[in-house]
């Protein structure tokens, strides 16, 4: 159930896991967001981040990205310290941050050869093939000319999702990625998902969208108050909290403190607070 600790691996060998995390930790001032998570990921697999707001995930993924330096601990990524070598380690990674960060005054199609130049991807047919197998992917393709700053909060998204794939990334860090996506575009990004876990790509997700964690990742993380406090598959959950047969939903709420919040709301609203009742007296005076 619990992560084992992290094995020292030489940098890129096969044994390497995608991710090692050993005694990761945050601290702003007195206050401890992300507070010595241990986490092993093999390669391939998708493990969902998962805990209410505030349980410290965005914290975790910044870390593992090299976008935020940890307090203590060591992350390794695709096989390389992220500290150490942090530009190493980028080039193996793509990071989908909850606000995908994206240049508004480029076209879709001008932002991926972008991203393409930082990466280093060379220029060619081939780039300029795979730029548009993205944007097909995504359903960009008719808007590509558009300028992002014209482009829907989903459309975003999508642009930030494609952005992360143009160099072939072997770990995929994403910080809600069905984030405001419609249910065909998230069903897209769960097929992709899946079919890049199947070539080796592995992808470390947070998400509030339990059926997402349940229909796609291997092995979900619940994470409370900065620590991981229970990880596994769906069967260890249950076997781990003797629910058989409960939903990701039941073992969750089981994890993290109750289901007791239609007791809980109709307290906090008290009478006279709800609305009238659909088909009840209209507000008007008579
Ligand atoms: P959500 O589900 O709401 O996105 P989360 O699990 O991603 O939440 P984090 O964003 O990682 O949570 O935040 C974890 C904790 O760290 C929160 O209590 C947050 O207020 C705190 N925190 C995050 N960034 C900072 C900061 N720069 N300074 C101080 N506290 C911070």
């Amino acid at each position: 159930m619990s992560g084992a600790p992290a094995s020292v691996a030489t940098a890129g060998s096969a044994q390497d896991p995608a991710v090692a995390v050993l005694g990761l930790t945050k601290r702003y001032g007195n206050f401890t967001a992300v507070d010595g998570i241990d986490l092993v990921i093999a390669r391939g697999e998708i493990v969902g981040l998962l805990g209410p707001n505030g349980a410290g995930k965005t914290t975790t993924l910044r870390m593992l990205s090299g976008l935020l330096h940890p307090s203590a601990g060591t992350a390794r990524v695709a096989g390389t310290d992220i500290q150490r070598d942090p530009r190493r380690a980028k080039a193996r990674l793509g990071y989908l941050d909850e606000e995908p960060i994206v240049y508004p005054n480029l076209t879709g199609r001008e932002f991926l050869e972008f991203v393409c130049d930082l990466y280093g991807v060379p220029g060619g047919a081939e780039r300029r093939d795979r730029v548009q197998r993205l944007l097909r992917l995504f359903e960009l393709a008719d808007k590509q000319d558009e300028l992002i700053a014209g482009y829907s909060h989903g459309m975003r998204q999508k642009i930030g999702l494609a952005s992360l794939l143009v160099h072939g990334p072997e770990v995929l860090l994403l910080d809600e990625p069905t984030n405001g996506l419609d249910p065909r575009s998230a069903r897209r990004v769960k097929d992709l998902l899946q079919e890049l876990s199947r070539r080796g790509v592995t992808t470390v997700l947070s998400t509030h969208i339990l059926e997402i964690a349940e229909a796609l990742c291997d092995r979900v993380a619940i994470m409370e108050r900065g620590r991981i406090i229970a990880i596994g598959t769906l069967d260890e959950l249950r076997r781990g909290t003797d629910q058989a047969g409960a939903s990701l939903e039941d073992l969750f709420l089981t994890l993290t403190g109750g289901p007791e919040s239609r007791a809980l709301v109709d307290r906090l609203l008290g009478e006279g607070t709800a609305a009238r009742p659909v088909g009840g007296r209209s507000g008007r005076a008579p």
